[in-house]
């Protein structure tokens, strides 16, 4: 078997370019360099034509208008400026937003920016231990006050698929803005606006084989016309929306990676699918005590997400990663989010699950994607069995449960 030099599984965090994106994007680096905004000359025509074309790529996935599209800098700011910009532009209505406590930081640190400067009041609805939150419970966090619902598509670690069109149906009936943070399911599940009665959606070009540094937020023109303060003052590009020159190529890639996404979505959701699937089957064919973190059927196509019980996810990192076996190919996955590897906090969407914070230093997260293949999926269960292995036999707690030493604290919370 011919393995590669290092294995990229961690999709989640940011997907590696597909050449066919490169290959649309290079012009606009070169040649066709103009500024969409410039109206007099055939340089600005040209950069204004492949924007139009890209926000027509960008709607066609999610059935929406082009002019709903604006463009900018990536989810973080998506979110923000979906956020944000609700909360000041409906201040008159109310203040209140319902959102979860396992949604990405773009989403959880904005409301809490505006809490702190006593701009929102925010309630963030607990998760069940797969990961969902149900429309009772929005219904039930609906106060006169509230102006936004923010509840993601598809949550990044542990890939959970959240109810959005049941919760679209809720916010259109109470005449409340409804926005999802669809980076993760953009271009990889089925989304409609009109089906999903949402109003905002947020998505970025670097989760779907585009390039970083370039995202949009979808903004509902019509029934109803969604009305934002822009966070950014300036030029007035994107409808007032979103001041400052395009970033053309960007926007070129995130429209061609869109297009691919729509047009291959089916059959890559089918592959990806089964590769995750028998990755999952390879590894708890061989290995005792591992746990589904998530949904096991509403669930990201890509997404794999285990505790291993007794290990440290940072050891098996390293393991993985080559560095405690400096001569294997590098496997590249995370432990609890990227976002919060920094620390060594068990990840706050694992505790969301109820999932004990020991077992959650145990979990690694698998992110499978376009350009994995079978062979790959092979030999990285196969390392994950032998290190496994290899560090459940230097564990005293695996010795001592296998010798029938009841564990209970180690386990507190894990109910699945
Ligand atoms: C990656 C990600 C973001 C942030 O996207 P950027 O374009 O990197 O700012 C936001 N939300 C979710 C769910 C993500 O997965």
């Amino acid at each position: 078997m011919s393995v590669p030099k290092r294995i990229y599984m961690d999709n989640h965090a940011t997907t590696p370019m597909d050449p066919r994106v490169l290959e649309a994007m290079l012009p606009y680096f070169g040649e066709h360099f103009g500024n969409a905004a410039s109206r007099n000359h055939s340089f600005g025509w040209e950069a204004e034509n492949a924007v139009d074309q890209a926000r027509e790529q960008v709607a066609d996935v999610i059935g929406g208008k082009p002019k709903e599209v604006i463009f900018l800098s990536g989810a973080t700011e998506s979110d923000n400026l979906a956020i944000k910009g609700v909360v000041e532009f409906y201040r008159d209505k109310g203040n209140h937003i319902i959102t979860a406590a396992t949604e990405h930081k773009a989403v959880l640190d904005t409301c809490k920016a505006l809490e702190r400067k006593k701009l929102a009041t925010v309630t963030y609805l607990q998760v069940d231990q797969q990961g969902r939150v149900s429309v009772d419970q929005v219904r039930e966090a609906i106060t006169d006050k509230t102006i936004l619902i923010s509840i993601m598509a598809a949550n990044n670690e542990i890939g959970t698929i959240q109810p959005v069109a049941e919760i679209g149906a809720l916010a259109k009936e109470k005449g409340i803005l409804f926005h999802t943070d669809a980076t993760q399911g953009f271009g990889k599940l089925p989304l409609d606006v009109s089906e999903l009665g949402v109003d905002l959606v947020s998505g970025t070009g670097h989760k779907i084989y585009g390039p970083k540094g370039c995202g949009f937020l979808w903004v509902r023109s019509k029934g109803p016309r969604v009305r934002l303060t822009a966070q950014m003052d300036g030029g007035g590009h994107e409808r007032g929306m979103r001041s400052g020159t395009l970033n053309v190529p960007g926007i070129v890639g995130l429209g061609t990676a869109a297009q691919i996404a729509k047009s291959e979505m089916t059959a890559e959701a089918g592959r990806v699918t089964a590769l995750r699937d028998r990755l999952h089957r390879l590894i708890t064919d061989e290995l005792d005590e591992v746990y589904l973190n998530g949904h096991p059927t509403h669930r990201l196509p890509g997404n794999l997400n285990l505790s291993f019980a007794y290990i440290e996810g940072e050891s098996m990192l390293m393991g993985l990663n080559g560095s405690a076996h400096g001569d294997l190919p590098a496997i590249a996955v995370s432990s609890g989010s990227a976002c919060t590897s920094a620390t060594l906090e068990p990840s706050y969407v694992l505790k969301a699950l109820g999932v004990g914070d020991e077992l959650a230093h145990t979990s690694i997260r698998f992110g499978l994607g376009r350009f994995n293949t079978e062979e790959e999926v092979d030999y990285v269960a196969e390392r994950v069995i032998s290190e496994v292995k290899r560090l459940r036999e230097l564990s005293p707690l695996y010795e001592m449960a296998k010798e029938g030493i009841d564990l209970k604290q180690y386990f507190a919370g894990v109910q699945h």
